[in-house]
């Protein structure tokens, strides 16, 4: 019976929608969520079926290559078969059960896609990480979680062994590679002889399905609870409308596995719509060779490899078979949409949205994209402009960038902070659910990111986003990249201070004189207000290891100097 309405639920939820506006889904669209829902057995094998049915293109569900020429490619059904046989692996062999805590650290192999679909179908709780933590991080990661196994290689299993003895409650550790290790089960000798029966498990919608952590640009990492319902449905609107995918697509994003972005985009928005998920494990990340090389028809990234392709000077066949392009993550600045748009005649998307939920605000398919605005908000969120008291701004006003949650919370934002109801209740205010970014909705209903609260700068009265200064700074050809933080000033509170890195060409240029020509800059290309009264030449920004700006850390220093 629940398979019975889980399908039922899949031909509702997935309709094929012919033409498309953003007002008319606004209007119409209403996922449904059952009480039972499993993304492996009711989006997955539903596939399967399909595919088994000659219902769908020919693409795989996988197709992965690397460095070396070597290739995977598997059709739904191979997913499931391999699938299943990892869920024994979790089951049989290392005796998890529903609910237990799994961390997997792997690079972009193909075995990270397999125990991501184990995990739903075995119930236990998949907790992703990226290859580049530290001894500390991992411990801190384990003892947070109380993951009872570890999934990772031999570059991280080191690591791992160095901190076990403070982990009580690790109990197993999984091995993916061709070697073996005193210590560790290896995964590719049991999956070899692991049987391909598995009896997917039941799941409620709110169950827990996964545990993100966030990419931790403000503070520690939170550890964000997912359910099975909120990625695993919620993400429909993202593939089908800012993704604008389908089972014809080859699309391709570059998250690193460690984020939720990766579930996002690697996984999720794209198998709901039955579409590729390509993968390609570079020595060195170039997105030109992929882009070129393969017939990628869609393509996601955050705006660091939009603004490493422009440098090309493309042209619009250099690659073939791309049609649609999305960016995410941070704002991209509009720029750099002009420069892709003019190289390749092709829209970049930009999204919006957190590790606590799926798409916040897109520039969907077919609609108007004003450069610089994030969009207009997913038809699966009301969002809204707060003030602090949980008022709603009109049109034109700065404000808390929230998503109502009552009198109904949306089944597609993140359950909670795993162990940790106090962080949980602290994102809460009045009606809604805090993002803890600024923004403005203009009169036509679009969003425009203003920072990140913390970021946000109050000089003399004025409030100055560090995104439009860092939009303007951008612009000028001295300037690679920059982070703008408030700085203590005894006259003004605080004001505008521009951390830039400059292009080889002119970092021997006179500091004095490089200032004033970029203060000059901005005062022309943006309100003269905004303009850095001060700044700083420096070699490299503080980063997040997904490549975020740390801007707290430049503001943390400032404020302490002085
Ligand atoms: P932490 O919460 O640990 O400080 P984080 O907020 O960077 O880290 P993520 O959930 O990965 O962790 O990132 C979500 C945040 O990224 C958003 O809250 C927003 O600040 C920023 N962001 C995402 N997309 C965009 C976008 N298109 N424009 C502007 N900012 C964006
Ligand atoms: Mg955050």
């Amino acid at each position: 019976i629940v398979s019975q309405r889980s399908l039922q639920l899949c031909s509702r939820c997935y309709p094929v929608h012919a033409s498309w506006s953003y007002e008319a889904i606004k209007q119409q669209y209403r996922l449904e969520v059952p009480e039972y829902f499993n993304f492996a057995r009711d989006v997955l094998d539903r596939w399967t079926e399909v595919e088994k049915e000659g219902k769908k293109s020919k693409n795989p569900a996988l197709w992965w290559v690397d460095g070396a020429g070597e290739e995977v490619k598997w059709s739904f059904e191979e997913l499931g078969v391999l699938s299943r046989k990892v869920s024994n692996v979790l089951s049989d062999a290392c005796g998890l059960q529903w609910g237990d805590r799994v961390i997997l650290i792997l690079p972009r192999i193909p075995e990270w896609w397999l125990v991501n679909v184990a995990c739903m179908r075995t119930g236990t709780v998949l907790i992703p990480g990226t290859q580049q933590l530290t001894a500390k991080d991992i411990l801190h990661r384990l003892q947070k979680s109380k993951a009872k196994c570890i999934i990772t290689d031999e570059s991280v299993a080191p690591a791992v062994d160095s901190v076990e003895a403070e982990c009580q409650s690790l109990k197993f550790k999984l091995l993916v590679s061709e070697g073996h290790r005193e210590g560790w089960l290896n995964f590719k000798d049991l999956l070899k002889n692991a049987s391909s029966d598995h009896h997917c498990v039941t799941t409620k919608c709110q169950d827990p399905m996964a545990i993100y952590f966030t990419s931790g640009t403000t503070g520690s990492p939170k550890m964000t609870q997912h359910s099975h319902s909120s990625y695993g449905i919620g993400l429909t609107v993202s593939g089908r409308y800012w993704l604008d995918l389908t089972s014809s697509d080859i699309f391709w994003n570059t998250s690193d596995t460690g984020w939720a972005k990766s579930a996002w985009s690697s996984i999720f928005s794209p198998w709901i719509q039955g579409a590729c998920v390509f993968v390609h494990k570079m020595p060195h990340f170039d997105p030109h060779i992929s882009l070129s090389r393969f017939p990628i028809t869609v393509f996601c990234s955050p705006p660091t490899a939009y603004r490493m392709l422009v440098q090309h000077k493309l042209s619009s066949y250099t690659f073939k078979s791309l049609r649609h392009c999305v960016s995410a993550g941070e704002p991209i600045n509009p720029d750099v949409m002009e420069e892709w748009k003019a190289q390749t005649g092709l829209d970049i998307h930009e999204g919006y949205g957190q590790t606590e939920t799926v798409l916040i605000c897109g520039n969907f398919k077919g609609m108007k994209i004003k450069p610089g605005s994030m969009g207009k908000p997913s038809p699966e969120y009301d969002v809204k402009i707060i003030d602090e008291n949980s008022n709603i701004l009109p049109p034109g006003k700065e404000g808390d960038i929230a998503i109502r949650v009552k009198p109904t919370r949306s089944p597609f934002l993140f359950t909670c902070y795993a162990d940790d109801p106090e962080k949980t209740e602290a994102t809460l205010r009045g009606d809604f659910y805090v993002t803890g970014d600024r923004g403005i909705m203009d009169e036509d209903g679009y969003f425009w990111f203003v920072g990140r609260a913390d970021d946000v700068i109050n000089s003399a009265g004025y409030r100055i986003g560090p995104f439009e200064v860092e939009s303007a700074l951008a612009e000028h050809p001295a300037v690679v990249e920059s982070a703008v933080v408030s700085s203590p000033d005894p006259i003004r509170g605080e004001v505008v201070k521009a951390f830039i890195v400059l292009t080889p060409d002119y970092a021997l240029h006179d500091p004095e004189k490089m200032m004033k020509e970029l203060q000059d800059h901005v005062k022309k290309v943006t309100a003269p207000y905004k303009y850095p009264r001060k700044m700083e030449f420096v070699e490299q920004l503080p980063k997040t290891i997904s490549g975020k700006i740390r801007r707290n850390e430049l503001r943390q220093k400032e404020w302490r100097k002085d």
